[in-house]
């Protein structure tokens, strides 16, 4: 196999990640600070967040499938790692093998569990009112949980990036589960719920997007760092004349001469099309808007105010995420997990 180098970068900050796990641990009081490193760590690579979290002192990380915890594989010393999804019947023989818990999530999960002779402790999930995953709060109260050795009891907020009543209405509902339910560690705060403050805590907070720059609530606003930097290539400079227009549909019309970069990132990348209309890029501290329609593999610039640009330079996406999701109409978390295979990542 030659090697070859990735069409387009993703520049991942390992001091940035690191700050903002940092600024999450703090937000939380004693309570400990998890990473919740599904999706391929939310599509920066799981791997790489779990051992620079690990380096900075995190302990605890929440994948979604087995084939996600396996990816992990070997752990660092001292690091566990939980399943969201629990076990179905045809997770077993990972359950049995990997060094993992399964987040058991209904009464089923819990009986598969007791059946597979486990003695191990799991990790056990009870609905407070989002209605997702989770055992019923009368399920847990009526003794379905009696006698399992349970590590993180966790709860999930529905809205906690909301003002709203939902949010002590699931407090209420948790702290009185930690009340009757035996287990070693609570867990309720996701990023957003972090942001609610400290009573949220309990144990261990599990946040996920604020760590990868993505702002929950306007409480982390000016302390979360922006961690994703995507960089796509020029493959060609061309100069449309006034009249012209660009892309499918011709969506842009010159009004006046104007030089276009044409890069190689499309929407197949996750770059997507609704970043049109708002959409840029930076290249040594001059601003590119996006023009017309994003292709599958092209996106076009109006480069007529950078000096010195070549083909083959690489423009830097802007992607702060909080902007780019009002702007867009994406989700922060879309924003990110959206970003495709074609971008080489890279820590720095
Ligand atoms: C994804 C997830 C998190 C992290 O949520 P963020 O909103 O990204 O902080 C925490 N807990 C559970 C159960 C999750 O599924």
């Amino acid at each position: 196999m030659i090697a070859i180098a990735p069409p387009l970068r993703l520049r991942l900050d390992s001091d940035a990640l690191i700050a903002n796990w940092r600024w999450l641990a703090g937000q939380g009081g004693a309570a400990a600070c998890g990473a919740a490193i599904k999706a391929d760590g939310y599509g920066l690579g799981a791997r790489w967040v779990m051992e620079r979290l690990a380096a900075a002192g995190c302990r605890d990380f929440f994948v979604a499938t087995w084939a996600e915890a396996a990816a992990l594989m070997p752990l660092p010393q001292g690091i566990s790692v939980s399943v969201l999804h629990g076990v179905g019947a045809a997770d077993m023989v990972a359950a049995r093998l990997l060094p993992a818990r399964p987040v058991l999530n209904s009464v089923e999960q819990v009986q598969r569990w007791r059946d597979s002779g486990e003695g191990r402790p799991c990790d056990v999930m009870v609905d407070t009112g989002m209605n997702r995953l989770g055992l019923r709060v009368e399920e847990v109260m009526g003794g379905a949980l009696d006698g399992l050795a349970i590590d993180i009891l966790l709860s999930h907020l529905a809205s906690a990036d909301e003002d709203c009543g939902q949010n002590a209405a699931q407090l209420a509902s948790f702290r009185s589960l930690r009340e009757t339910i035996r287990a070693r560690r609570y867990s309720l705060a996701n990023s957003a719920g972090i942001c609610l403050g400290a009573d949220y805590a309990f144990d261990l907070t599990r946040p996920g997007i604020a760590l990868y720059g993505g702002t929950p609530r306007r409480e982390a606003q000016g302390h979360i760092r922006q961690v994703v930097y995507p960089e796509t290539r020029v493959l060609q400079l061309r100069e449309v004349r006034a009249g012209e227009s660009v892309g499918y549909g011709a969506t842009w019309t010159a009004s006046t001469d104007t030089r276009v970069a044409v890069t190689n990132m499309g929407y197949a990348d996750g770059y997507l099309r609704c970043h049109a209309g708002s959409g840029g890029a930076t290249w040594r501290g001059q601003s590119l808007p996006l023009i017309g329609r994003v292709s599958m593999d092209l996106t076009a610039f109006d480069a007529s105010s950078t000096e010195g640009l070549r083909e083959d330079d690489w423009l830097a996406i802007e992607y702060d995420l909080p902007t780019r999701a009002a702007a867009s109409g994406l989700s922060q978390y879309e924003l990110l997990t959206g970003l495709g295979s074609r971008f080489g990542r890279g820590w720095t």
